[in-house]
């Protein structure tokens, strides 16, 4: 090919070239399109994807709450209390909490309170065995008074806030072995452990199982150990009053007395918690019996009270 010929297809291939320029122009306009496209759809699959996942989580909750009565998120209904067309005040349980601590006193407690009173044994102290054998040596109802964590100092075995269900259950057996005349139980501080609705659910259906039922000292004003017990269908028993706190004054127990009038017309018993710790709490919880007793009211055995709240 010569010269001539060669030059006839020079603007031929400026042609092709300005096309082909043209061609990835487009292509490469294109190609950025789709990347920005691609970006704009990436970022609505992830807010779709996040939205399906929070769906999906929402629907793995409900059928988790529909499908068993056990899941915590069900909510709690409070006991219902029996309002009675009476001005009456109604009976009156008495628990002492602690004993295990002292033998001193242990026996004057047995022998000079009512056998009606109540006594809440803590395990694994020095007199724990033999409180619980005195006490149902003079006929008062023994509970175990089980420890659990709360904010206070706690005893070395307790039932902790991290314990999982085998040691609470092998904790639990071991405190009933020791004290096998027990009727039920309570809780010593506990302030956190009564507001964890797993835990509390392990302890309630260990006590059930062993025939026991469940005082709740309310130590925390958001237990839900009362609310617990009425939703599993178990006695559902809650203290109303502590009778030597904030302290051991005359003034105190005067308060505690008239307090006692809020309860008129209620057809479950109150439930009053003292402690055994010295002679002033004995002599305390003698002079309030007195005086209740004057004003007409009754004793009870926490059995009485469980089988009214079961
Ligand atoms: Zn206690």
């Amino acid at each position: 090919m010569g010269m001539k010929n060669l030059s006839r297809f020079i603007p031929l291939v400026l042609l092709l070239m300005l096309i082909f320029t043209l061609c990835s122009c487009d292509k490469s306009f294109s190609q950025k399109e789709n990347i920005n496209r691609g970006k704009s759809e990436e970022t609505e699959l992830a807010s779709s994807e996040s939205s399906l996942n929070s769906r999906d989580s929402l629907t793995d909750l409900n059928s988790e709450n529909n499908g068993s009565k056990t899941i915590a998120n069900v909510p709690l209904t409070p006991y219902p209390y029996t309002k009675l067309n009476s001005s009456e005040l109604p009976d009156v349980v008495i628990i002492v909490d602690d004993f295990g601590y002292n033998g001193k006193l242990l026996e004057r407690f047995a022998q000079e309170l009512p056998a009606e009173v109540a006594f809440a044994v803590l395990p694994n102290l020095p007199y724990t065995r033999k409180a619980g054998e005195i006490a149902s040596q003079y006929g008062h109802p023994v509970l175990i008074h089980i420890p659990m964590e709360g904010t206070g100092v706690q005893e070395k075995q307790c039932i902790k806030n991290n314990s999982s269900a085998d040691e609470i259950t092998a904790l639990l057996d071991d405190f009933y072995a020791q004290l096998p005349m027990a009727v039920g139980a309570n809780n010593h501080q506990g302030s956190s452990v009564t507001e964890n609705r797993e835990m509390m659910t392990i302890i309630l259906d260990w006590l059930n199982k062993h025939n026991l039922f469940f005082v709740d000292s309310a130590t925390s004003k958001n237990s839900l150990a009362q609310s617990l017990a009425y939703s599993r269908g178990y006695p559902a028993l809650k203290r109303d009053i502590f009778l030597d706190v904030p302290d051991d004054t005359e003034q105190t127990l005067a308060n505690k007395i008239s307090s006692l009038n809020k309860y008129q017309g209620r057809r479950e018993p109150i439930i009053i918690i003292t402690h055994c710790h010295n002679e002033k709490k004995l002599s305390n919880l003698q002079s309030f019996i007195r005086e209740i007793r004057s004003q007409g009211l009754h004793l009870t055995n926490i059995i009485n009270a469980k089988n009214i709240a079961a």
